[in-house]
């Protein structure tokens, strides 16, 4: 049997098949499920789930690699308030056995704009924050993520606060790391800049963007 055609823009296509539901704070997918439960939306002729169009709606792109992850343990919902980002499947599973810390971050803090305190910082979300710089997500886009400015992580990430949380300053896996100033450095920035984003030491920058570090990470050219 062949589904019509809906012409309609995606975000119209997406809302029409929005729903509140009975007896809880969701907002459900009601159109087409994976065997999960999660909702598919189609885009460009691919298919995507629609709690990740509902996520990239309200807050924009979802870094790379990143899952966006239900709070309400509902796969049909599509709220944005009820979702988040986390790195893998375990790591968030685990988190949330771990503690209810973890469902106190706030993507939307960020996109509202309010100025928060380094101190409001949870714990939780201090860890996770570690989980993200390993997963190799930039400094700035932590800051965006989490509401808070840019010395703010960059101090948690060099040990300087919070060391009682992350025991050792956060270690980025090298290799990521290395890549990501590759990136940088092919948009033009400089070494310093690269340096100051990264948290790293301007010589380690050096020694990195000359192959003396992680030759394997030099794009190829
Ligand atoms: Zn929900």
């Amino acid at each position: 049997m062949r589904r019509e055609k809906d012409n309609r823009p995606l975000d119209e296509r997406f809302w029409s098949r929005v729903d509140i539901e009975e007896d809880s704070d969701c907002l459900v997918w009601i159109g087409l499920r994976s065997p999960r439960g999660y909702g598919i939306i189609t885009r460009n002729r691919g298919e995507i789930r629609a709690h990740r169009f509902a996520w990239e709606f309200a807050y924009g792109p979802i870094p790379h690699g990143m899952l966006v992850c239900h709070r309400c343990d509902n796969p049909p919902c599509v709220k944005a308030e009820h979702l988040f980002l986390g790195t893998n499947l375990e790591n968030v599973r685990d988190m949330m056995e771990k503690g209810r810390d973890w469902y106190s971050v706030d993507p939307s803090r960020a996109l509202k704009g309010e100025e928060v305190a380094s101190s409001t910082l949870t714990a939780g979300e201090v860890r996770q924050m570690a989980e993200f710089r390993k997963a190799g997500i930039g400094m700035r886009e932590l800051a965006r993520i989490y509401g808070v400015n840019h010395g703010t992580i960059s101090r948690i990430c060099a040990g300087k606060s919070w060391s009682h949380v992350v025991v050792a300053p956060i270690e980025c896996q090298g290799l990521i790391e290395a890549r990501r100033m590759w990136e940088l450095h092919a948009t033009g920035l400089s070494h310093r800049e690269i340096s100051i984003e990264l948290g790293r030491d301007k010589s380690y920058v050096w020694r990195v963007l000359a192959g003396k570090r992680w030759p394997e990470a030099q794009p190829v050219r």
